[in-house]
């Protein structure tokens, strides 16, 4: 069993690639982010727990979120991998991941911190489907708008403190991966099919 890590700031387009990834390897994609919004709507402890980190905009503690992976790495469809989207998010979970998964490529999407603030405040999702669009980079059908939300920690308050949180707890696996030989880095920073086809030709 060999996993895929999808690496970069908040932003950067990593649920949005991860569609394209999973049709062409199979790979169930695993979002901490959509597991801990899940629990707090839910209402679970676990929300509850996660809920203030995550308002504050700062990262939820290793231990919770290693608890969430193993649980999920338990279930069948990740017996063959999975496609890790925000996940690892600090050394420590990168060194957790390790003893239990083999990571075979980090794919990271990198965008110049000035886009990630327009990227993320023009977030939209479809409530009913959970289709990510953007107000100016992917506008969403005409009919739907009643159905579209913002998520609560898509404000630009919010989006200083993950991308502070990004610079001094994430973005050192770049290094970490980088010395295990297998960072790939693609330039997010253009159209979504541009840096899709740069992922696809990665997987070949
Ligand atoms: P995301 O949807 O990946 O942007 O995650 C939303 C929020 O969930 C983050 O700002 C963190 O508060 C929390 N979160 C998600 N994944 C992790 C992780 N691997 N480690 C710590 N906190 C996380």
């Amino acid at each position: 069993m060999s996993s895929i890590v999808l690496f970069g700031p908040p932003g950067a387009g990593k649920g949005t690639q991860a569609t394209a990834i999973m049709e062409k390897t199979g790979l169930p994609q695993v979002s901490t982010g959509d597991m801990l919004r899940s629990a707090l709507s839910k209402g679970t402890n676990l929300g509850l727990e996660a809920k203030g980190y995550m308002e504050a905009g700062d990262l939820v503690p290793d231990g919770l979120i290693l608890s969430l992976i193993e649980e999920r790495l338990k279930e069948e469809d990740a017996k063959n991998g999975v496609l890790f989207d925000g996940f690892p998010r600090t050394i420590l979970q990168a060194e957790s991941l390790a003893k239990i998964t083999k990571v075979s490529m980090v794919i990271s999407i990198e965008v110049p911190d000035d886009n990630i603030v327009e990227r993320i405040v023009g977030r939209r999702m479809d409530s009913e489907t959970g289709e990510i669009y953007h107000i100016k980079f992917k506008p969403a059908p005409s009919g739907i708008s009643d159905r579209l939300i913002q998520r609560k920690d898509d404000t630009e308050e919010t989006v200083r403190s993950r991308l502070n949180a990004y610079h001094s707890q994430t973005a050192p696996l770049a290094d970490y991966y980088s010395n295990l030989g297998v960072l790939e880095k693609v330039n997010g920073n253009r159209n979504i099919i541009d840096v899709t086809n740069s992922i696809l030709e990665l997987l070949v």
